[in-house]
């Protein structure tokens, strides 16, 4: 056993070396003006006679000058006294003066402190989130301005959302399409009895809000692969990923290399789980992680639409509040460090064996041939709705970006009939896959399963070029795929986004936004007549005009 002697400072000396540790890092520069005597004394706790004590100190040794009436002001550290401040400074003195390329090779990474963030002293009565000022590489801005998505309000997504509520995450985006049953009560910390049947997303979000009613909140009570508009990830900072399905991880793996976000996963199972970040371009990607068998089982599924979905609502594992809370936390702190650019490892698997408290950290190999690298290039924002714009105008769109043989990709497949292969009727349908049920395939004169025909390609040959994009499925403030067979354009249904995009649920006073500031940006073929939302697109002379 090693002793070690215990610091005989006093408390005015512990107190003045902490200042000239500011000093020494540069958190405080010479010139600047300290803190009022009275918020020091509340920062460091301490006596006036003690603060007193501790600055006739630095005055002493020409660390800070007095001005009368004014307040104590730091001074520039030079040789005559550099020595004197890293005795004071203590620790804090020699770590900030060691350079940069002295880190051991091996071990954990040092976590760079802000060389230029203030100090700041927080009012601890009437400032929630003033303790996290006392974090060195804590930016309170960024902080308050980020936007994170959490897909998923189960045991995981409760944690989340609560822990992002806590640490005043400034904008909170909840997705769920599934309802609170009680069982769900015994793993969710925002869940009441009386909650029962509600949407999880909508009480998560209540819930949240009521947590902290500093954070903005906005929920959406559907299915993340069909129902959110890439528009709305574009926007976002992070991505967390509360899943319990594989479907639903692969759909938010895409979406998010799409537009280039990082997002965290988490899962759970009895006493085990596991944490990983995913950065598109960094490493290896969900898909990548996955089996041959397991892509397997997924392509089987989509190969057989119309029960994919039933499966996937099967096959639920059981969990605990505690594993829970423990991945919940991991990936909230994930979240974090991303929002203030602090080192993750992305690509990685934090595995938590709670049987044995047992943690280890791996490496993924990323798959060069993996279906989900792909990115989307330059984004055209258009000043349009899915509720109003048809297959046909944006099919014009792309033909004037692209060519006459343009085609729309979209996302989901469209049941257009249904063909019984026994009686041999014929039923047009035209809608989008989400929303057609098992039960709606069977034939309603002889009850066989009949056969779907689906299409995801828009080629201009259609009967139903009438029809309006929200109608074939596409989310409000969706980015659509068009190509010619050489080269792709993406479209954004940026007139959406006032709607699709808010954080206002919950807020006592809705302010209704300005639709015409919505920083729509057209290409310069393209003209925005008056400002106003338009109601048809229409193709002249291969330049696409909007009409109002
Ligand atoms: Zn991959
Ligand atoms: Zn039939």
């Amino acid at each position: 056993m090693k002793i070690e002697r215990i610091s005989h400072k006093t408390l005015a000396e512990a107190v003045a070396g902490k200042l000239v540790a500011s000093l020494v890092d540069g958190s405080l520069k010479p010139g600047t003006q300290l803190p009022p005597e009275r918020e020091l004394i509340i920062k460091f706790g301490i006596s006036r006679a003690t603060l007193r004590e501790a600055l006739k100190t630095l005055e002493k040794h020409n660390f800070v000058e007095s001005r009368p009436n004014v307040g104590w002001f730091a001074l520039q550290v030079d040789q005559s006294n550099l020595t004197r401040a890293k005795e004071m400074a203590g620790r804090n003195g020699e770590q900030a003066d060691r350079p940069a390329g002295s880190e051991p090779p091996t071990g954990p990474i040092r976590v760079p402190i802000a060389p230029d963030k203030p100090i700041r002293i927080p009012n601890l009565q009437k400032d929630r989130l003033g303790t996290f000022d006392f974090i060195s590489w804590w930016d309170r801005e960024k902080v308050q301005n980020a936007k994170v998505m959490v897909v998923g309000a189960g045991a995981l997504g409760n944690e989340v959302i609560k822990n992002l509520a806590l640490m005043g995450i400034g904008h909170i985006f909840i997705v769920d399409f599934d309802k609170i049953e009680l069982a769900n009560l015994s793993r969710s910390v925002l869940f009441r009895e009386t909650d029962s049947n509600r949407s999880k997303a909508e009480i998560a979000a209540a819930r949240a809000k009521a947590v902290n009613p500093q954070v903005h909140i906005q929920y959406l009570n559907g299915d993340i692969t069909t129902k959110m508009g890439l528009g709305v990830f574009r926007r976002m900072d992070v991505v967390i990923g509360c899943l319990d399905n594989r479907e639903a991880r692969l759909a938010v793996n895409r979406f998010c290399y799409w537009v280039n976000k990082p997002w965290v996963d988490g899962a759970i199972q009895e006493l085990l789980g596991l944490v990983r970040v995913f950065i598109p371009g960094q490493g290896a990607c969900y898909e990548c992680t996955l089996t041959e068998q397991a892509l397997r089982d997924l392509s089987l599924r989509y190969s057989c639409p119309l029960l994919a979905r039933q499966n996937i609502l099967l096959g639920k594992v059981p969990t605990t509040p505690t594993i829970a809370s423990i991945i919940g936390a991991m990936q909230s702190q994930e979240a974090l460090k991303l929002i203030n650019n602090m080192p993750v490892q992305p690509g990685k698997v934090t595995h938590f064996n709670g049987m044995v408290n047992e943690m280890h950290t791996t490496a993924y190999v990323p798959r060069d041939d993996c279906e989900s690298h792909w990115a989307y290039g330059t984004i055209t924002e258009l000043p349009a709705r899915v509720e109003r714009t048809t297959l046909d105008d944006l099919l014009r769109i792309a033909c004037a970006d692209l060519g006459l043989n343009a085609v729309i990709e979209l996302d989901q497949e469209l049941v257009t009939k249904f063909e019984c292969s026994n009686c041999h009727t014929v039923e047009e349908v035209l809608r989008p896959l989400s929303e057609v049920t098992v039960e709606a395939g069977n034939c309603p004169t002889c009850g066989v399963l009949r056969e779907a025909s689906l299409t995801h390609v828009i080629t201009g040959e259609e009967t139903f070029l009438h029809r309006t994009l929200a109608s074939v499925g596409v989310p409000p403030l969706h980015v659509i795929r068009a190509h010619n067979g050489e080269e792709y354009r993406f479209y954004e249904l940026t007139g959406d986004l006032a709607d699709a995009l808010h954080f206002r649920d919950f807020e006592s006073t809705i302010k209704i936004e300005d639709k015409k500031g919505n920083h729509i940006r057209l290409k310069d073929k393209s003209q925005i007549k008056n400002g106003k939302e338009p109601s048809v697109l229409k193709i002249r002379s291969s330049r696409v005009r909007l009409r109002d």
